[in-house]
Order: structure tokens, then sequence, then C-alpha cells
């Protein structure tokens, strides 16, 4: 964004409109443009930021040549209610997750998630049933009647994700893979989209640009934590990242206490964290006998504590008034 002064501007002026623009933005730059001074403000911010700086005394014009769509268009919502995403960190062998399925719906989630190819961090462990998996989750969503999460990993596999699950899912390994953001643009298929442990807000506001750009406004953000110095757990749940991101975007904001946490007893109070700092829906692993998942047991919830949990989020918005429903 681009905010050219007044040629007489005064000091007191332009010490105020200095301030202002730190204050929501904490960086600018001083540059001469054309014999005008223009203040040039780097990174991503609201629309409504420029009619701000445009009534504040002293500016002639502001110009914001690539204001990003994240922050300007209407995203196309997939869920109309606060979502309860849930479901086994992979799917597995065998019809386990047809009764969890049906148990899952049963106490009120609005989507089942699981994974067929897991991108794990050693080629040894369970990688996933592949599209064994992608048949087992899209069968069990059909019988319980619940739309399916799963996540891609290869952009060669955009067809089939296509085929087989109503959201796919970019996770945190591949929010910054473009070419794969760009082939989900084209096919236009809802995506929920999580952030990378080392990423900026404002860097996972330009990946989900990729598919805005191209054309695809069914957007959800995750946040699923960040990478911090501390090890206590598996990663570092950015809460604050929820309402900063919502102050940037009309785009839902999930949280995903699993990843965020590595732990099942953490991730109650941090979906409960989430839902009072504003954000639309949870993500949440569940699984039918945690102590034996094949990946993630430690941070999976049973059903029982999923089912305890999702009240506990209507008590704490219901008494926040929170007004997305
Ligand atoms: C997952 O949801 O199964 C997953 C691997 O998450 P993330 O990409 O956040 O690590
Ligand atoms: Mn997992």
């Amino acid at each position: 964004m681009l905010i050219a002064l007044n040629d007489d501007i005064t000091a007191e002026q332009k010490q105020r409109l200095a301030a202002g623009i730190w204050r929501r933005l904490q960086q600018f730059e001083t540059v001469e443009m054309n014999g005008k001074t223009v203040l040039d403000v780097h990174g991503i911010f609201p629309e409504t930021f420029r009619g701000e700086f445009e009534r504040m005394e002293g500016v002639e014009a502001v110009f914001a040549p690539d204001a990003p769509l994240v922050c300007n268009v209407e995203p196309t919502r997939f869920f109309d209610k606060f979502a309860l995403i849930a479901g086994p960190c992979a799917v597995e062998p065998g019809d386990g997750l047809f009764q969890l399925a049906q148990e899952l719906k049963a106490v009120g989630a609005t989507a089942l998630r699981g994974g067929a190819f897991k991108p794990r961090k050693s080629p040894y462990l369970f990688q996933g049933l592949g599209l064994d998996g992608l048949k087992i989750l899209k069968e069990a969503g059909r019988a319980a009647d619940l739309p399916v999460v799963s996540e891609i990993t290869d952009t060669r596999d955009v067809e089939l994700f296509n085929e087989y699950v109503d959201i796919i899912q970019v996770g945190a390994r591949h929010m910054s893979n473009t070419p794969l953001l760009k082939e989900l643009a084209k096919i236009g298929k809802p995506v929920i989209l999580k952030r990378s442990p080392t990423a900026t807000i404002e860097e996972f506001l330009l990946a989900a640009e990729y598919l805005f750009a191209d054309g695809n406004t069914s957007v959800m953000l995750c946040e699923r934590g960040i990478r911090t110095a501390e090890p206590a757990t598996r990663n570092t749940l950015d809460v604050a990242a929820v309402p900063v991101l919502k102050t940037l975007t009309r785009l839902p904001v999930f949280v995903d206490a699993s990843h965020g946490t590595g732990f099942a007893e953490l991730t109650a109070p941090m979906s409960l964290a989430a839902a009072a700092a504003g954000a639309d829906g949870v993500m949440l692993e569940v699984h039918e006998n945690p102590p034996c998942a094949y990946s993630d047991a430690a941070q999976a919830l049973t059903t029982d504590a999923f089912s305890r949990l999702i009240k506990q989020i209507a008590a704490v918005r219901a008494a926040l008034e929170v007004s997305y429903e």
C-alpha cells in the first residue's frame, strides 16, 4: 500500500500518521516518488485500513495496487455452523472407521477426517493405506452421512481426491507447495489449508492467496501449532492467530489442537481456548482405541472425551455469545 503525502503536510500530521501505521502494521518505509513523499507499507492488511488512512490529515491519496484477494473477497463457506471435524489420524485397515463414524455423527461431529496418504517423519513408519484408505473413508462417511476430509500429499493425486473426498486437506508440510495449490485452485474443491509450523501469518495468507488467485474461494484456514523453543508440547498452538486472521480476512479459521499440542489431555483446554478466541471450528483426532492408533496415539481422544468436549465448546460459545453459528 502506498500512502502519498500532501506537499504541505505538517510535522505533527506526519507524526500522527506514522504512529497510526506503526500501531497497526509495525512497519513502513519512506520513499520519494516523482517528487512526492510516499509511505510504502508492506504486508497483508484488510481493505478497511485503506479507508482509515485516506481519511487521515496530511494524506493526499492511498494506492493499494496489490491488495490480496484473501483479505477482500468473501469466501465460499462449506460449513454453515461451527465445524467439528473429527476422526483418526490415519485410516487404518479393517472396518473400525465405520463404527467410529457412526458414533461421531451421533455425538455431533460435522465432518469425518482420516489420512490415507500420511506424511510421516520416517519412511519406516506407517505411510497410510493410499487409495484403499480413501475408499474406506468415503464409504464410512457416506454411511454415517458425514462429509469427509483427507490430506493430499502429491499433485498427481488431485483427480483422485476430487473424486473421493468432500474437503481436501493441505497439510502443514505442503502449505507452501505452490504447484499443488495451483492445481487445487483449478478444480475448485473446498480446501482446508493448514499453517506450516514455520510460516508467519502473512505467508499463511499468501498460500491461501494462491487458491483465490486461480478462482477457488472455498478455503478454510487451520492453525495447528508452530515450532518454537518449547519442547513440552509437540507444537506451540498459536491461539492468537485466530483473532489476527479474523481481522485480516473473512475466511473461516479452524484450530487443530491435536497436532497443536500432541497430547490428548491438552486438546480439550486448547479447543475451548480456540472457541473463545472466535474460531469457526475445530479439527480433532479421535480414535476408537487411542493407545492402539497406528499414528499419533498420544493425541487421540476417545469418542466419549470428544463428546464431552463438544458440550463444553457449546457452553463457551453460548457464554461468549459468539455470533457465527
Ligand atoms: C494431519 O492432520 O493428519 C496432519 C498430518 O496434520 P499437520 O499437517 O497439521 O501436521
Ligand atoms: Mn495426526
